[in-house]
């Protein structure tokens, strides 16, 4: 099978270092989007103890000029896309729902939704002209899911994270209606949960392992061209919207 070029956003720390990692062991070229352009040298050194076939860009998702800088940086450098996966996200749920400003819900749907957006329309231009087939693969949540917010007996309905499952909620609405869009174009968008995480922002005692956490991204963007677009998945498989 042929290399294929990933872009990874948020992969300074969490699941997206770890998805990173475990796509350079597959055989992928990463590159390694940064927000912060030192932590993300740092972490370009660490994942090139896997392999050498790893990039890094400076790319905060909530900024137009970034976004931009590095969609010409993958364009004159690469000349193509073949994989997105759009895992930046903000979990930070600072107060009870009631007591939640419209600062605290934009901050989360700036990155959680315009982010993403913002990125995957540079994107799509270089996912176009990817090789076999274009892959976008958006970092959603469990929690974003209306089944398991109404279903009383899901541990996910005990979550009081408004602003944050509504985000992923949005995402999975932009997932499904982006996919329909791009079957035109050759281009799978599938929503994935890595499940309940450790992370930097997942400190939690009984999450699982990030190695773990990082399996279903990376499944997802590893898709053979008979994969499917258009869902939501998780580890166990099709998750429900
Ligand atoms: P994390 O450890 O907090 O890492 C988040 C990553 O996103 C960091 O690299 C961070 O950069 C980056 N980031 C945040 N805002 C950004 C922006 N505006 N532009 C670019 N990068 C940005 O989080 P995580 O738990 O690994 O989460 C990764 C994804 O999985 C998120 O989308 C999250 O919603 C989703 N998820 C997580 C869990 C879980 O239990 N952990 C469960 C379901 C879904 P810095 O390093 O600069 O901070």
């Amino acid at each position: 099978m042929k290399k294929k070029i990933v872009l990874i956003t948020g992969a300074t720390a969490g699941i997206g270092l770890e998805t990173a990692r475990q796509l350079l062991q597959e055989g992928q070229f990463v590159i390694i989007g940064a927000r912060n352009l030192e932590k993300g040298q740092e972490k370009l050194n660490l994942l090139k103890e896997y392999s050498s076939d790893v990039d890094l860009v400076q790319l905060d998702t909530t900024s137009e000029a970034s976004v931009s800088e590095a969609a010409s940086y993958i364009e004159s450098k690469y000349g193509y896309l073949d994989v997105l996966v759009n895992n930046a996200g903000l979990a930070k749920e600072p107060r009870a729902v009631s007591e939640l400003n419209l600062d605290d819900w934009q901050k989360t749907f700036d990155t959680n939704l315009f982010g993403t957006l913002r990125l995957t329309t540079a994107m799509i231009p270089l996912l176009r002209k990817a090789k076999e087939f274009g892959n976008i693969v958006n970092v959603s949540s469990g929690l974003g899911s209306l089944n398991n917010m109404t279903d009383n007996s899901h541990p996910y309905s005990k979550f009081a994270m408004a602003a944050y499952s509504a985000s992923k909620a949005a995402l999975n609405v932009y997932t499904i209606q982006l996919a329909r869009d791009l079957e035109k174009d050759n281009i799978k968008v599938n929503a994935v949960c890595p499940g309940y995480t450790k992370s930097e922002s997942n400190l939690a005692a009984d999450a699982q392992p990030v190695e773990v956490g990082a399996k279903t991204p990376v499944t997802y963007a590893m898709l053979d061209k008979t994969g499917p677009t258009g869902g939501f998945f998780s580890q166990f498989g099709l998750q429900a919207w």
